[in-house]
């Protein structure tokens, strides 16, 4: 150990965990849910007020948007693993080939060990808290670092976690950049990230120099395809819900509309009428719309409207901003130039551009010139436009006639490609994430290799030849 590690201020911390990773990996699946029930009860009861109004403080978000989007999925996650963890901790055999005759063979999932999940502000419980159910659930023993950026929330996961958790299994870690730059120096056996493309890239680098395993969960620009042929009413309304949930602070949001020519128009004015029935006629006083987060995300926010509009965007709808109480109304731009920074920057807040399109080809070339996309979403009643667009596209996730759900379904794995994310989480993905996928043989009777061991000859080869042809 070097002078710098020895000084590193969450090497003590870390040492703890990595001296009671054994006696925590080797505990049974039961006792493994136990401490998720515990987490469990702390979610719905013990802490859910607590949680509800520490994401009021942070962005005023909406109890119900808590409870749909924090909690639930969450609590989810817990059952699913109360249900499973029997046969995802289990033997999971697999066949051995003739020519290893006399051995039988399994995987054994095993916890990875000392693990590091980092979570973004924007959805600071689920984000924290469902990867961890994955961690403990396989074993392993944790460093939380929640965001800087949703202090009271960040308060609020402290506490849950002292409750739930021994300081020996799960620490919480409160900071920023350099907090996690000094975290980040320490050789853990698994990285959790939940963030930006721009600080995936530097986990990786800094996870890179101890050959730390990494799960990126990162975001980017999530396309939606309206078809001719879409129920344009159904359509709009599950847009704008996936579009103003959190204040468009969604990593899988829609992004930006691509919608066929011939239905621009009704498409446009379904989103003005949808926006009023959802939000009033004046969104800021409607208690189901967040604000931003802060405002250096609304000053981002303003500038790319700015840009948008100076080369000729038309403001549909919205465009109002409050600085004083970090607001910003749902918004849907038209007429978008293609070197818009607003088309080349994930958006993160409740700006709608609308692009048009008039062959299929052309949407495709639109969503292919830019990074794969976390999401994609289809709108559409022709199953050969589906195909399509899902055969000529590639994308962590597609919901065909809906949008964001496919995060609530726990036996899809979710998580991006490249740019957008590398590995999966939830369910049995997210177990698998954290555990070493151990190969195990074990060979019951002689062996066939003795059948060649040296001095090789004449015989041994025509067992080898044999064992080519046949086995
Ligand atoms: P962020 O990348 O700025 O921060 C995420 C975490 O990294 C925070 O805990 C922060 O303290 C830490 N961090 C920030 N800069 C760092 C640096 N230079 N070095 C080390 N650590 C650093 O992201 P954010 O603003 O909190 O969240 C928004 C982004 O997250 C969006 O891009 C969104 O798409 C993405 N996101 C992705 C998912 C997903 O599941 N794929 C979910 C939510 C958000």
């Amino acid at each position: 150990m070097n002078q710098t590690e020895e000084q590193n201020p969450y090497r003590e911390a870390f040492n703890t965990l990595k001296e009671s990773q054994f006696k925590v990996a080797n505990r049974t699946y039961k006792q493994r849910i136990q401490k998720l029930k515990k987490l469990r009860v702390a979610l719905e009861h013990t802490f859910k007020n607590d949680i509800r109004q520490a994401l009021y403080e942070d962005f005023k978000k909406p109890f119900l948007e808590t409870d749909l989007s924090e909690i639930y999925p969450v609590i989810s996650e817990i059952k699913l693993a109360q249900r499973e963890l029997k046969s995802w901790t289990g033997k999971h055999s697999v066949s051995t080939p003739w020519a290893l005759f006399g051995a039988t063979s399994w995987i054994k999932y095993e916890p990875k060990g000392v693990c590091l999940i980092i979570a973004p502000w924007n959805f600071p419980f689920n984000l924290l808290l469902s990867p961890l159910v994955s961690a403990v659930a396989a074993g392993n023993v944790v460093i939380l670092k929640p965001s800087e950026m949703a202090p009271h929330s960040a308060k609020v996961l402290d506490k849950i976690s002292k409750y739930v958790f021994e300081p020996n299994e799960v620490i919480l870690v409160q900071g920023g950049i350099p907090e996690t730059e000094e975290l980040l120096k320490l050789p853990f056996n698994h990285i959790f990230f939940t963030g930006s493309t721009a600080v995936g890239k530097i986990i990786m680098r800094e996870a890179a120099k101890n050959l730390t395993s990494v799960t990126l969960e990162l975001g980017g620009k999530s396309p939606t395809i309206v078809d001719a042929s879409a129920n344009i009413e159904a359509a709009v309304q599950k847009i704008v819900f996936g579009k103003c949930l959190n204040a468009g602070q969604t990593c899988i949001a829609p992004d930006y509309l691509l919608v066929h020519d011939k239905v621009k128009d009704r498409v446009i004015d379904q989103l003005k009428k949808t926006i009023k029935q959802f939000y009033s006629e004046n969104p800021e006083t409607a208690v189901s719309f967040s604000r931003i987060v802060n405002q250096k995300h609304l000053e981002r926010l303003e500038k790319l409207l700015q840009n948008a509009l100076s080369l000729g965007a038309t403001v549909e709808c919205g465009g109002l901003i409050n600085k004083q109480q970090n607001y910003m109304e749902p918004t849907v731009l038209s007429d978008v130039a293609p070197q818009a920074n607003i088309l080349k920057e994930e958006i993160f807040g409740p700006i709608l551009p609308v692009l048009t399109f008039s062959t299929l080809e052309e949407a495709i070339a639109i969503i292919n010139t830019r990074e794969r996309p976390l999401a994609m979403y289809i709108y559409s009643k022709t199953p050969k436009n589906i195909t399509q667009l899902v055969n000529n596209t590639r994308t962590g996730g597609t919901c065909i006639n809906n949008n964001l759900v496919h995060f609530l379904n726990h036996q899809l794995p979710f998580g991006g490609v490249n740019s957008s994310g590398i590995g999966k989480s939830h369910g049995f993905f997210g177990f698998e994430e954290f555990s070493n996928k151990r190969a195990m043989l074990k060979q019951h009777i002689w062996a066939t290799t003795k059948l060649i061991y040296p001095p090789y000859n004449k015989f041994k080869q025509k067992v080898v030849d044999v064992m080519l042809k046949w086995f």
